[in-house]
């Protein structure tokens, strides 16, 4: 049994399996340390935008957080400490990253090669994110850039940027962090924006000791505030699948924002978002528009074209600068190992993914790929809350799957079925009406990102594994149970 991704979802699969009697397991990740997103994301401001009450394991609670939005390093020090107590040292193999996993079956398991050698497993679980691989746009003249440039999720801390000239391309969740921690040491920062983003206050604030001290001496108080924290987050989930009141009600508060933070004008209706809000992903921040306010802060319309000494904007005006943050985001579209993982038939799962839309039954399995359970795949990202709800869900489904040692292959039907019903769900939404483009569509504006609901909604579906969606049997060259083999 073999998992791919040492993140939050790589971690929680992990600790659940072995609950359940998988033992024989491995967890490969190409990061020389576990983690995922939060060892890769380290930009200077780089924090979790729900809160950290949601943003941990339900099995591996934690009193100890000390901001309401907990920051990078404290996230990563979480993960590193829930690996140390639930022993999951030995099963990983870090500074290995998957080249190739084909099914074979002749002997109903995953070849999987490895740069440390190859490993046989009879069960395959992709927990490799969805935002994981940077997306930096092809623009032209970037390679006549003389000075340095890095993507916001693969910061270059060599670099220092007091006193120099920055670029920072795009405004999303990255840029809105990063603008206002660099702004203060920078001469100067050029915000490159292309479509305003919808800003919701934060309230940040430490968590009192106090607190804490409740929360660790109490369990159930501990699984009250997650609950409570995560009700609070579904309300916003209204102004997404609903028209009218919640949604006006949003940006109403948001506008109000806006206004009691940027007094000009011009500024103002620069950064005013002109389309449906939760249409792209709502940001929070209290201090985005103080750092748009500042007098070494200048914002541009989008990036046009890149020369040796600077950035030229959509207007045609030519800013000299001496680095170019890309916060331009992931490829959503591409995650890892879909063009790596090989199915029954001999094809990848791109090429089933391009076929049939992108979907997965579930979003966790796709007909043709045996034993394969998809972490974070499609339709299973969230606007509103936190998605590790949603790993943990998709966990809960497989795992008595996984533990039977039989071989399940999801019904092309049921995947159909599934799909069409997700559809009727999207249809009246936002994000499908509008009235923007975001990295949740594909390129027929199809959302394949998101899940249309809520987490409990999402948690109720995948309460019970379901054997009859499934073609189900037994291994043919083995006994039922589970097997990894590393060589
Ligand atoms: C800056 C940032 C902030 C975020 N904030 C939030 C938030 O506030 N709330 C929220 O809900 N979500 C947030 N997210 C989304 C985030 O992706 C998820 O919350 C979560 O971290 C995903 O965990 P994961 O384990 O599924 O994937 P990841 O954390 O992305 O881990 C995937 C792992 O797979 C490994 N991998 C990939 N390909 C291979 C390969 N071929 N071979 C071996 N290993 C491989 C990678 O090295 C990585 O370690 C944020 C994302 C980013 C980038």
């Amino acid at each position: 049994m073999c998992i791919v991704g040492a993140g939050f979802s790589g971690i929680a699969a992990a600790i659940d399996l072995r609950r359940a009697g998988v033992t024989d397991l491995v967890i490969l990740d190409r990061g020389d340390s576990v983690g995922g997103a939060w060892r890769d994301n380290t930009y200077p401001g780089c924090a979790c935008d729900v809160q950290s009450r949601l943003y941990e394991l339900e099995v591996a609670p934690w009193p100890e957080w000390s901001r309401k939005f907990a920051g990078q390093s404290e996230i990563r020090r979480y993960l590193e400490s829930v690996v140390e107590i639930f022993g999951l040292g030995p099963a990983l193999r870090l500074g290995t990253e998957v080249l190739r996993a084909v099914w074979d079956g002749s002997d109903d398991a995953w070849h999987i090669e490895t740069t440390r050698g190859d490993v046989v497993a009879d069960v395959l679980i992709s927990a490799c994110g969805g935002l994981t691989e940077p997306l930096t746009p092809e623009i032209p003249g970037m390679s006549e850039f003389a000075g340095r440039a890095m993507h916001t999720a693969r910061w270059d801390h060599s670099v220092d940027l007091a006193g120099k000239r920055v670029a920072v391309v795009g405004t999303g969740a990255s840029a809105i962090q990063v603008i206002p921690a660099i702004a203060p040491v920078a001469a100067e920062v050029v915000v490159m924006q292309r479509t305003p983003p919808w800003v919701m206050p934060r309230r940040d604030r430490a968590v009192p000791a106090w607190y804490q001290r409740i929360l660790a001496a109490s369990a159930p108080a501990q699984r009250l505030a997650r609950e409570m924290s995560s009700w609070a987050r579904e309300v916003q989930l209204l102004s997404f699948t609903r028209q009218g009141a919640f949604r006006s009600l949003g940006e109403r508060l948001a506008r109000r924002h806006l206004e009691a933070q940027v007094p000009d004008p011009a500024l103002r209706a620069a950064i005013t978002p002109h389309y449906d809000m939760g249409c792209k992903r709502i940001l929070i921040s209290d201090d985005y528009y103080p750092a748009l306010m500042r007098d070494n802060v200048i914002v541009t319309g989008a990036l046009d074209r890149v020369t040796e000494t600077g950035v030229v904007d959509a207007d045609g005006v030519e800013r000299p600068v001496d680095v170019i943050i890309w916060a331009t985001g992931f490829k959503v579209l591409e995650p890892p190992l879909v063009d790596r993982v090989v199915g029954a038939g001999g094809e990848t799962l791109a090429d089933a993914f391009d076929r049939n839309g992108m979907s997965a039954y579930k979003g966790t399995t796709v007909p043709d790929f045996p034993n394969l359970y998809i972490l974070q795949g499609p339709n299973t990202g969230l606007g509103h809350s936190s998605v590790v709800l949603m790993s943990e869900a998709q966990i809960r489904y497989l795992v008595p799957a996984v533990a039977s040692g039989l071989v399940h292959e999801v019904e092309a039907t049921s995947l159909d079925g599934y799909r069409d019903s997700l559809d009727e769900r999207l249809a009246g939404t936002v994000w499908q009406q509008g009235g923007c483009r975001s990295w949740y569509q594909n390129d027929h504006g199809r959302n394949v990102a998101l899940w249309p609901g809520s987490t409990h909604g999402f948690a109720r579906m995948m309460r019970r594994f379901d054997p009859q969606a499934y073609r189900v049997r037994r291994p043919r060259s083995r006994k039922a149970g589970h097997h990894v083999a590393t060589g």
